[in-house]
């Protein structure tokens, strides 16, 4: 499970809380006319602005697409309609011991479902709790049913605060677990940088991307000339290591936050470069070159230089799909190997 969906999740939960509480809102109409049918009609009222509340904001929340940037408003919207238009008639009756007990179980419920991360409920949870505390000392000459209000609040709060500080606990636990797995399933173990998964992925959003902007996407294809010589040679070991190293010059080539890098498949690269045209990608190419050159690298077996060196196929598209793009690339690359290696070649449409 994606961080994605954890939020499609969350954004599904408030759904489900704002039906439950435009369900139970009516419910307890008859039993209003039976605990308190003095205060019936305020109380018919109060209900029905309540689902009307409620229903306009799971509305507005549907028609915004769902959006995870909104499912805070919109549990916050839910419980504090619930509470305004509960607390009143905790206020008003003298039957105060059943509406306790719906106020609480509020609390309860809603803890529960979404006081992940909304810690902030916790602060018109305490000013609810404290009006019902002082209004029913005030009113209640009636020591036991004081008592066992009192007891039923302090009884709901705690267990609200425990269960919600239990989901809270194991939440942040999963997310975290998640976010772990998502970095593994994404990265290449040897080098440390993005996959092939990754890359399949990521190179199909920035096509579709350039292709609604209109932009240039640049892809280069790199691969570490005569690599099994070298391997043969220094062993697999020191093999690695030198992959490790070449990993290093292309990050280091990258300037901007949205260009990537990720290892395609043994000493293959790639370097994706959205909104770059075949100038911007010629320059990194060279610099990828330089800053390799650099490192100085021994191969002794190369025919084509005594330090290791890599060819490189570049590939720039508004419109191609990823497969046609990195077909091109590839081919450019063939090219580049086939002209003397250690140099750059670009791709012709
Ligand atoms: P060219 O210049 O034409 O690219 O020749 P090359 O020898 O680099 O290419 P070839 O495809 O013949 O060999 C690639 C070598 O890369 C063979 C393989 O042993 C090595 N290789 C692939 N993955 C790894 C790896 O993870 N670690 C190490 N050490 N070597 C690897
Ligand atoms: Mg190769
Ligand atoms: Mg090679």
């Amino acid at each position: 499970m994606t961080p994605k969906l954890v939020n499609q999740e969350l954004s599904y939960q408030v759904i489900v809380g704002a039906i439950i509480a435009i369900v139970l809102l009516p419910v307890w109409i008859p039993f209003d006319y039976l605990i308190d049918p003095q205060n019936f009609n305020t109380f018919l009222t109060l209900r029905v602005v309540g689902m009307l509340v409620i229903l306009t904001g799971l509305v507005v929340f549907i028609k915004t697409g769902k959006q995870v940037a909104h499912y805070r408003k919109s549990a916050m919207l839910t419980y504090l309609t619930l509470i305004v238009s509960m607390l009143p008639m905790c206020v008003l009756t003298s039957e105060k011991l059943p509406y306790y007990i719906g106020f609480s179980t509020v609390f309860f419920a809603v803890s529960i479902l979404v006081v992940w991360p909304l810690r902030y409920f916790v602060l018109p949870m305490v000013l609810a709790a404290l009006v019902l505390g002082v209004t029913h000392w005030n009113t209640s000459s009636d020591l036991k049913s004081t008592i066992t209000g009192m007891f039923l609040m302090i009884n709901v709060f705690s267990m609200s605060g425990v269960s919600s500080w239990l989901t809270y606990r194991s939440f942040m636990k999963n997310e975290s677990l998640l976010n772990q797995l998502g970095n593994l399933s994404n990265t290449d173990r040897l080098t440390g940088l993005n996959n092939r998964r990754f890359f399949d992925h990521r190179l199909q959003e920035e096509l579709a991307h350039a292709q609604r902007n209109d932009t240039v996407t640049a892809v280069l294809m790199l691969d570490v000339d005569h690599f099994k010589k070298y391997n043969d040679h220094y062993g697999h070991q020191q093999g690695d290591e030198c992959l490790r190293q070449f990993g290093g010059c292309l990050h280091r080539a990258l300037s901007r936050e949205t260009d990537f890098v990720a290892r395609y498949g043994g000493e293959e690269f790639v370097v994706v470069m959205p909104n770059t045209d075949v100038g911007g990608a010629e320059t990194v190419a060279n610099k990828i070159i330089t800053i390799l050159g650099d490192l100085k690298i021994p191969h002794c077996q190369s025919p084509v230089d005594s330090f290791v060196t890599a060819s490189i196929g570049i590939a720039c598209s508004k419109s191609k799909s990823p497969q046609e793009i990195v077909a091109l690339a590839d081919s450019a690359l063939y090219k580049a190997k086939e002209s003397g290696r250690n140099r750059f070649v670009v791709a012709e449409e």
